[in-house]
């Protein structure tokens, strides 16, 4: 079945507030196994919404409209809604004693008498209590095809269609969609890409679809079932062959588990510790790490050694290698690695120097140019990185390229 989302606001068209109920609901369809292949913004405008809906009702199955059940004279949306469908306005009982209670519950405003327009609902409509305000949801249905009408609110509108409305399209909609996120790093995307090409020529069910993520490569497998087992039994093939494709460049297979969850679990289960030696991340890729809840069983201290002396200082970065090499060197990024190790009686740590941008790039030693250390338990790999993007984008790429590096040498 098709869904389309019309969004009613004029604050939305003027950019004022931002739709965030498109992009929520939208993923939700996709998760219920709807088709959503039009999504509208239309103001606070009677003749302009009416041919909207006309519009999305004439090429979609399903219709969920956002916004304007409120109050006001603004608020148009069921008007519109009941004039479409040729239904007239009637005073629902129950939602009248809703906003009743509501406004007795909530004292701290006066009813007016422009709130029980709110209690009027389009004849043959199923009326959806609103347990976070007074605008009841609506849906209404007529010739094969649905109209649902849903509070502007977010606070509003989500718990009304998680309760409600999911139940409902699922009824309308038995099967669907799972699926399984694959993570890949040590590898680029373009690479990673080209690896699996035919598998995504030939999907359909399971899909196939790469996700760009910062010096990651996601690939989401997704099936159309009618539960969760039969989607896993349909997914498995897939999910086989990208292992066998990629091994152990897959750190995970679980959605809500990140790189640096899977480097500090590996350090924790080789009873390791890990320091960090930052310079032009300036603390960013300690933050990753200490993203993970049980960091502190691997991670006692770190370094931010912007200046060369810090890196003297803390770090005991020799003068001369700085002098004859500079800061940002593979020589440097080697010591301040090892260093960072030494000072903090740690079995591993991470060095990371480089020139983030936009300032601070020679023809020798462009911006983008990073060198990160890898000390492993007395062993210092450097690799030299050329990235491209801005100074922010610099520093990610380098912070996920030295957790890539770590988990290297930790399945060695
Ligand atoms: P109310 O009873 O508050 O008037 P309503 O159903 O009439 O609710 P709107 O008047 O269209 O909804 O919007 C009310 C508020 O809800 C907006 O000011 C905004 O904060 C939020 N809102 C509306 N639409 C969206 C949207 N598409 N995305 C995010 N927030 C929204
Ligand atoms: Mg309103």
């Amino acid at each position: 079945m098709t869904v389309e989302l019309i969004s009613v606001g004029t604050e939305i068209l003027l950019g004022n507030i931002v739709n965030t109920n498109a992009a929520y609901l939208s993923e939700k369809c996709a998760m219920l196994g709807l088709s959503c292949y039009h999504q509208s913004v239309v103001g606070d405008n009677e003749e302009r919404l009416q041919d909207t809906l006309k519009t999305a009702l004439s090429r979609s199955d399903i219709v969920i409209l956002s916004g304007g059940l409120g109050p006001t004279k603004d608020d148009i949306t069921k008007e519109v809604a009941a004039r479409v469908f040729r239904k007239p306005l009637y005073e629902d009982a129950h939602t009248k004693e809703r906003i009743q209670e509501y406004f007795l519950r909530n004292h701290r405003r006066q009813i007016t008498e422009n709130n029980w327009k709110q209690a009027l609902v389009p004849e043959g409509a199923v009326v959806i209590d609103n347990h976070n305000g007074t605008a009841p949801g609506l849906i209404l249905e007529d010739h094969g095809k649905i109209v649902i009408l849903l509070p502007g609110p977010p606070n509003e509108i989500k718990p009304m269609f998680e309760r409600d409305i999911v139940p409902y399209l699922t009824r309308m909609q038995p099967e669907g969609i799972y699926s399984r996120m694959v993570k890949i790093c040590s590898i680029g995307e373009s690479s990673a890409e080209t690896m699996v090409s035919d598998l995504m020529d030939a999907q359909t069910n399971p899909t196939l679809a790469p996700y760009a993520k910062t010096g990651e490569v996601h690939f989401r497998v997704t099936a159309r079932a009618a539960d969760e087992k039969a989607a896993e039994k349909l997914m498995q093939p897939m999910l086989e062959e990208l292992s066998r494709r990629f091994g152990d460049k897959i750190y995970t297979m679980c959605e809500d588990v990140s790189l640096e969850d899977v480097v500090v679990h590996m350090l924790a289960d080789q009873k390791m510790t890990v320091t960090t030696a930052e310079s032009c991340t300036g603390g960013l890729l300690a933050g990753r790490l200490l993203n993970v809840s049980g960091a502190s069983d691997v991670y006692k201290e770190g370094y931010v050694t912007y200046a060369n002396e810090s890196k003297e200082h803390l770090l005991d970065v020799r003068h001369e290698t700085l002098e004859t090499y500079g800061a940002v060197s593979e020589q440097t990024a080697a010591e301040m690695a090892k260093g960072a190790a030494r000072a903090a009686g740690a079995d591993a740590a991470l060095g990371v120097t480089g020139i983030a941008g936009p300032g601070g790039g020679t023809p020798e030693k462009p911006v983008g140019l990073v060198y990160i250390g890898c000390y492993v338990k007395g062993h210092v790999r450097v690799e030299e990185c050329h990235f491209t993007g801005n100074r922010s984008k610099n520093r990610e790429s380098a912070v996920a390229r030295a957790l890539t590096l770590l988990r290297e040498e930790l399945l060695k």
